[in-house]
């Protein structure tokens, strides 16, 4: 299942332009006939594709041109939101506020807690450590989640997924291999549970059906019913959870 359509380039270069507050990507096309500019909505990346021919150089007398419609694209983009002390950030659909405590000797490194009527997620340890204690949980809690989603989903439909990866990627919630590989963005443990159980339905059914078929979305409405809530939500809230740890990406 595919969020956006990406090019697939022969020689990508990164690069930056001066007073541009954006990663540049240069990607050389074998069947691109004139430049093209886009801003990926989830990486919040410029990427100029060219064609075979053209050098560095020329890609960015292109950007430049156009560096007034690049910078209200991104300014149009919602604002990323790095891991730190007193974010804001859901987990499971449910806002959370993030404190890092200091605080070394616990049993968890990550607990949750309420504070009144907001929820809270307390990470322990050291400060300078904490984005990546809380990295490491979330991954943790979408595997957690994905494999009894997974497990599920293939029960039903008598499916045998040979593996399940969780991966930081931006340009699918998910995927299946044709070996039966099943890997999944961890930002679904941001998205209310029901999203995250359709995309490993979704992925459970290509095991079946590596299409987009009527027969594919049988299989994938017999065990999940309320698939099209779930699609919905994707498509008008999707964007929003790459904003969370967005520089990293990828
Ligand atoms: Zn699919």
């Amino acid at each position: 299942m595919r969020q956006s359509p990406k090019s697939k380039a022969v020689a990508t270069a990164k690069t930056s332009i001066h007073g541009l507050d954006a990663p540049v990507e240069v990607r050389r096309h074998p069947t691109a006939r004139r430049m093209t500019l886009r801003v990926s909505r989830t990486t919040r990346a410029v990427i100029v594709t060219v064609p075979m021919q053209c050098d560095l150089d020329d890609a960015s007398v292109f950007l430049n041109r156009h560096l007034d419609w690049v910078r209200e694209r991104l300014g149009n983009l919602p604002l990323p939101v790095p891991f730190d002390d007193g974010m804001v950030m859901p987990v499971r659909g449910v806002l959370h506020r993030v404190s890092f405590t200091g605080e070394a000797k616990t049993r968890h490194l990550v607990d949750h807690g309420e504070d009144g009527a907001q929820s809270i997620l307390r990470v322990h340890g050291s400060r300078e450590h904490a984005s990546r204690h809380l990295r490491g949980w979330l991954f943790e809690q979408a595997r957690r989640d994905l494999d009894a989603c997974v497990l599920h989903h293939a029960g039903q439909l008598d499916l045998r997924p040979k593996r399940i990866a969780i991966r930081d990627q931006s340009s699918r919630w998910g995927s299946c291999s044709t070996t039966g590989v099943l890997s999944f963005s961890w930002r679904l443990v941001l998205a209310p549970q029901l999203v995250l159980d359709y995309v490993a339905a979704h992925e459970v059914a290509h095991l079946a059906q590596m299409n987009h078929g009527p027969r594919f979305w049988n299989l994938v409405r017999a065990t999940m019913p309320r698939m099209d809530e779930a699609k919905l939500w994707l498509q008008h809230y999707g964007t929003e959870l790459h904003r969370y740890d967005a520089e990293r990406a990828g």
